[in-house]
């Protein structure tokens, strides 16, 4: 395997990262999650738009462009000759003496690991994946905002611990206010019975989640399809008594919930429905791809 590491494309083996680097000692820098259709990032432009402002919110200057960027990723694809592939962006504040202040670090390290994607087991996307709802509550959004992908992952490794000692594939997290936020690595949707008709709820980025690319695709191909929607505060209740629960993001796309805590649910005609849309949607998006 090959990683791009400070502008140079080198053996995973030398790809060496100091023990002062600020990232390593403090979780003080930000990632990207991508994932290449036929040697197409989906949504690249999208990423580099949230990785920028992750950037921002954590006033981190990266010292590239996005150009520079975009022709990177493409670069450690094909140094590493993959089509199907999970990459990951990572910039850390850089090594410097130890201490808190960012200015003690001159230069951001910066990263890119692209590998073969591990596809999910198919079984998964036909019988559903179970849930719990974790004790560990969301970091708030006036501490570590949410919308920060940030390299300081422990609250969601909390609630991921606790899913694994549930014998459970992903827990949600609850805010502060005890209102629905997100999964560790994933956006929550669930529908819900109002007056007869059928609403697709998400819990708003108000309750403090990350605003997933998959969950705005996912919004949007609701609205085209006729489908009404609902961003807001729900509880816990909410999604106990819902009638399709999914979870999205970039690997996984759409995958169906069949069990949270002990409550079972079917895989109904909406998860299918937007599952199939964006599956079609990522088909024309890779159709009129121009390599950069
Ligand atoms: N929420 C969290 C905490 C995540 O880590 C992720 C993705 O990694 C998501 C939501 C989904 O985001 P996206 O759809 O952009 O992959």
């Amino acid at each position: 395997m090959n990683i791009y590491l400070n502008n140079r494309i080198v053996p995973a083996s030398d790809a060496k990262v100091s023990v002062f680097d600020h990232g390593f000692l403090y979780g003080d820098g930000i990632y990207e999650t991508m994932r290449a259709y036929n040697g197409a990032v989906f949504m690249l432009d999208a990423h580099i738009k949230r990785f920028f402002r992750s950037a921002s919110m954590i006033e981190l200057d990266i010292m590239r462009k996005r150009d520079s960027i975009k022709k990177a990723i493409y670069k450690t694809l094909s140094a590493n000759s993959l089509k199907e592939a999970y990459v990951r962006l990572t910039v850390s504040r850089g090594h410097g003496a130890i201490g808190l202040d960012p200015a003690l670090c001159k230069k951001p390290t910066f990263i890119i690991i692209a590998q073969e994607l591990r596809q999910y087991p198919a079984v998964y996307y036909e019988k559903g994946v179970s849930l719990t709802i974790a004790k560990t509550r969301r970091n708030l959004k006036e501490a570590i905002n949410p919308q920060i992908k940030s390299l300081n992952f422990l609250n969601n490794i909390l609630a991921k611990i606790e899913a694994k000692k549930k014998n459970a594939y992903e827990a949600v997290m609850l805010n502060a206010k005890g209102y629905l936020t997100e999964g560790t690595i994933c956006n929550v949707f669930f529908v819900a019975k109002e007056k007869n008709s059928e609403v697709l709820c998400t819990p708003s980025t108000d309750c403090g989640i990350l605003d997933g690319i998959t969950r705005n695709i996912i919004l949007d191909l609701a609205k085209k399809n006729g489908i009404a929607i609902k961003e807001g505060k729900f509880t816990k209740k909410n999604l106990y008594n819902a009638s399709e629960v999914f979870i999205t993001n970039t690997t996984m796309e759409v995958m169906p919930v069949s069990k949270i805590d002990n409550k079972k649910y079917a895989s109904g005609y909406i998860t299918k429905l937007l599952g199939t849309a964006y599956k079609e949607k990522v088909k024309s998006y890779t159709l009129r791809f121009k390599d950069i």
